[in-house]
């Protein structure tokens, strides 16, 4: 890659993009902690989510110090519905190693900001250029993609050893004196013109410089080669109502998959030898009497699914039940941050009950 190659490519990218930038609102701040919000949020959800949710949560928790001080179940259900969770929980340990650690400023230096809580390699590069203007890389899967087919970068991008060609490519283009647009740029461009799928390429402001399109080979780049085999896991839930019309609900482990969400008591299936009913009583300490089908659906992981299964019942009879557990009114449990699925099945029972 020659110097004026570099120039070329940057001045395009960076002009573009300063001219045909959507409008999205954490475009509007240099805030160092607002940045890093909003490309916690964007991590593998789309823009259009993400804009209200990142509009709420900024209102709600301003600074530093007010993440830092939320309590936990509100703070997961201001992220409710957006999933992967555990970045909400290790945004705000990020948070509060700034506040102790750093005397409430994010820090500017990557050796620094990497050692928070949750900053991992992407993040530390796009608060490090959107909010201190350092010329540092920021790669993700659509920046891999754009690279790939710009400089017919071959590598198979689901190797995680890839990324690090991708960050010195990075590293050899990227506009010192503006790597802010230049990073952004990058995205942007990944994510409106050259998408996975037909890319736009006759709009494209570096198609004069991009390979792949000079070869043809613009959908057949990146390479990535397919994930392990997604694991598969039945699970049926039940929703007990009990006579004063109060509902069941119990809390996750706090480690782990959706770690201390609220979710209707639920059994993974099969249950050899044991009724659902009787599996019910014997970990929940109650006798139930199964009602009507809720819903049944598949709900998608990064790396398994759930085959949901929902059923109504009522209670008929408790002991005791599990400490992680507890009854809730209609209007508590709005309160209670649950994971898509179970809201899921939320809404469908409350639109029939
Ligand atoms: Fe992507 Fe096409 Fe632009 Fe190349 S010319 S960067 S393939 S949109």
């Amino acid at each position: 890659m020659n110097d004026l190659y570099k120039k070329q490519v940057s001045n395009a990218l960076v002009s573009w993009f300063e001219e045909e930038k959507r409008d999205l609102p954490w475009r509007k701040t240099k805030n160092p902690y607002k940045i890093w919000v909003s490309e916690v949020m964007l991590q593998q959800t789309k823009v259009d989510t993400v804009i209200p949710y990142y509009e709420r949560f900024i209102t709600k928790y301003p600074s530093l110090e007010s993440l830092a001080n939320a309590n936990e179940d509100e703070l997961l259900k201001e992220w409710e519905g957006l999933g992967y969770y555990s970045r909400a929980r290790n945004l705000q340990a990020g948070v509060k190693e700034v506040m102790e650690d750093y005397n409430g400023v994010v820090p500017s230096t990557r050796k620094e900001i990497s050692k928070l809580k949750g900053v991992g390699p992407y993040t530390a590069g796009a608060v490090l250029s959107i909010a201190y203007s350092v010329p540092e890389h920021a790669v993700d899967g659509n920046v891999m993609r754009v690279l790939s087919r710009l400089l017919l970068i071959k590598e198979d991008i689901a190797k995680p050893k890839t990324k690090k060609i991708f960050e010195e490519a990075v590293m050899k283009l990227i506009d010192e004196k503006n790597p802010s647009a230049f990073n952004q740029g990058l995205m942007e461009l990944g994510a409106v013109i050259c998408t996975p799928t037909k890319p736009k390429c006759l709009l494209c402001p570096v198609r004069e410089y991009c390979t792949a399109f000079f070869e043809g080979m613009q959908e057949e780049l990146p390479i990535k080669t397919i994930n392990k085999k997604t694991k598969i896991h039945k699970m049926k839930a039940t929703v007990i109502e009990s006579e004063d019309g109060r509902i069941l609900l119990e809390k996750r482990p706090t480690k782990g998959l959706l770690a201390n969400m609220w979710q209707f008591p639920m059994v993974e299936l099969p249950t050899p030898n044991h009724t659902v009913e009787e599996i019910i009583e014997h970990d929940y300490q109650m006798s139930i009497v199964k009602g009507k089908e809720i819903l049944t659906f598949k709900h998608i992981f990064s790396h398994l699914i759930w085959e949901m299964e929902s059923y109504e019942a009522k209670l008929i009879n408790k002991i005791d039940i599990p400490a992680n557990c507890n009854w809730f009114t209609r209007e508590e449990i709005e309160n209670q941050p649950m994971p898509v699925p179970v809201l899921k099945i939320w809404n469908a029972w409350k639109e029939r009950n």
